[in-house]
């Protein structure tokens, strides 16, 4: 279903407890931003008073703090250091269980159940919108999908809030995903508090989201509100903390494995792998297998891990990413131009992430424009290190 402007509505703030509401009459289970040790957080939310009301964020390199906002706003703020990656691809899962017997074989070997709550996502913003589609590709698109990924999916009602400031890190605008969210969303919000007036723009993205709009109390959008909604918009694209120049970067990267920033880089980067649990489409998994005390009882786990530890390209012999260098090359030209290759989109969606909660501010808009700007660099004349095993091979990007 599209929508337009002749069929935007406005849900009033002293309306908008009837939205959770009718989620919950429907069996969802409701997740959205809320405020938890100084930060906003996606945890499960019941009414409009578990929202961040009335508070704002301020991001910036390695930087990010909550502050009062002079409105009652409910969605004032951009986005926080979790995404909705965590219920699309949860950061542990059992997979199955077992008992061991004497000779060490397995026995009653018992998956863990497939089922998955009805989840309403509240409050996903337009670059979380396109990550969430692209998480979907590389979880779902494939020949053999994990049945317990897609149940997560298979049901799931999401509310988009459009933006209408930007955080000091946003550069969605430069990646083509945001500001504005226009689909992939069942219902869309554009706040607007305006003096006295503090309500909602509607905009219907589903037969779904039909069906729940049916049960609100909603007026049609007049043209001042329209026009408010609008200059929201506009608001939020000019505020871009950040910009990233995206022309021709897949083969800017492919022609720099050797510039001599990804040494400078390397000589910051504590390979901590925050950028990677907090990237909303960052998707690198592990799976570890646990005993009881006795060793008569084992569990197979899958949990988040980041090619930025040294584990992670292991192979017979040793790893294949050993220096920083290595691993910040891979993690930052995998987002920027082999996923474009390996699944027909960039990996970023410039929701800044990664920026904000670097500890050592590294900013990867600033990386990109340090090797545009001395492109074709020649290589560093220091010898590439030696691996274990062989003692010659050189590390792979
Ligand atoms: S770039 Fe920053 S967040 Fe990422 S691994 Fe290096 S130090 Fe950690
Ligand atoms: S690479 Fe950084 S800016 Fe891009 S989507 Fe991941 S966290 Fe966001």
């Amino acid at each position: 279903m599209s929508f337009d402007d002749a069929s935007a509505l406005v849900l009033e703030r002293a309306d908008f407890d009837a939205l959770p509401a009718a989620l919950t009459a429907r069996g969802y289970t409701i997740i959205g931003p809320t405020v938890r040790d100084g930060a906003i957080v996606y945890d499960e939310i019941h009414a409009s008073a578990d929202l961040p009301v009335g508070v704002t964020d301020e991001q910036d390199g390695g930087h990010y703090r909550l502050r009062r906002r002079d409105d009652q706003a409910l969605f004032g703020y951009a986005v926080g250091p979790q995404s909705w990656k965590q219920f699309q691809l949860p950061s542990e899962v059992k997979l199955w269980e077992a008992q061991v017997d004497q000779r060490g074989g397995l026995t009653e070997v018992v998956e863990a159940p497939r089922k998955a709550p009805r989840l309403a996502f509240l409050g996903a913003r337009a670059c979380e919108l396109h990550a969430m589609g692209i998480l979907d590709r590389v979880l779902l698109g494939g020949a053999h999908p994990d049945p317990a990924d897609r149940a997560r999916r298979a049901d799931t009602f999401v509310i988009a809030v459009q933006c209408g400031q930007a955080g000091g890190t946003c550069f969605c605008v430069s990646m083509g995903t945001g500001p504005t969210a226009e689909q992939g969303f069942d219902l869309a919000l554009t706040e607007i508090v305006d003096g006295g007036d503090h309500y909602f723009v509607l905009e219907v993205g589903s037969d779904k989201g039909a069906d729940l709009a049916s049960a609100l109390p909603l007026t049609a959008a007049g043209e001042p509100q329209l026009r408010a909604s609008r200059a929201a918009h506009a608001n939020a694209a000019a505020q871009m903390g950040r910009e990233l120049d995206t022309d021709g970067i897949k083969e800017l990267l492919y022609r720099n494995y050797e510039h001599p920033r990804w040494d400078e880089v390397a000589e910051r980067c504590l390979t901590c792998g925050n950028c990677t649990m907090v990237c909303p489409t960052c998707f690198c998994t592990t799976v570890e297998d646990v005993t009881d005390l006795a060793g008569e009882r084992v569990e197979r786990h899958q949990r988040w891990d980041s090619c930025f530890t040294v584990d992670y390209s292991g192979l017979h012999g040793g790893a294949v990413r050993r220096s920083a260098r290595s691993r910040y090359r891979q993690w930052m030209t995998h987002k920027l131009a082999t996923w474009l290759d390996q699944f027909g989109s960039s990996g970023c969606v410039g929701c800044g992430r990664c920026i904000t909660w670097c500890p050592v501010a590294i900013d990867i808009t600033e990386e990109v424009a340090a090797i545009r700007a001395s492109d074709g660099a020649a290589a560093s004349d220091e010898p590439l290190p030696r691996t274990r095993a062989t003692g010659e091979r050189r590390e792979q990007a």
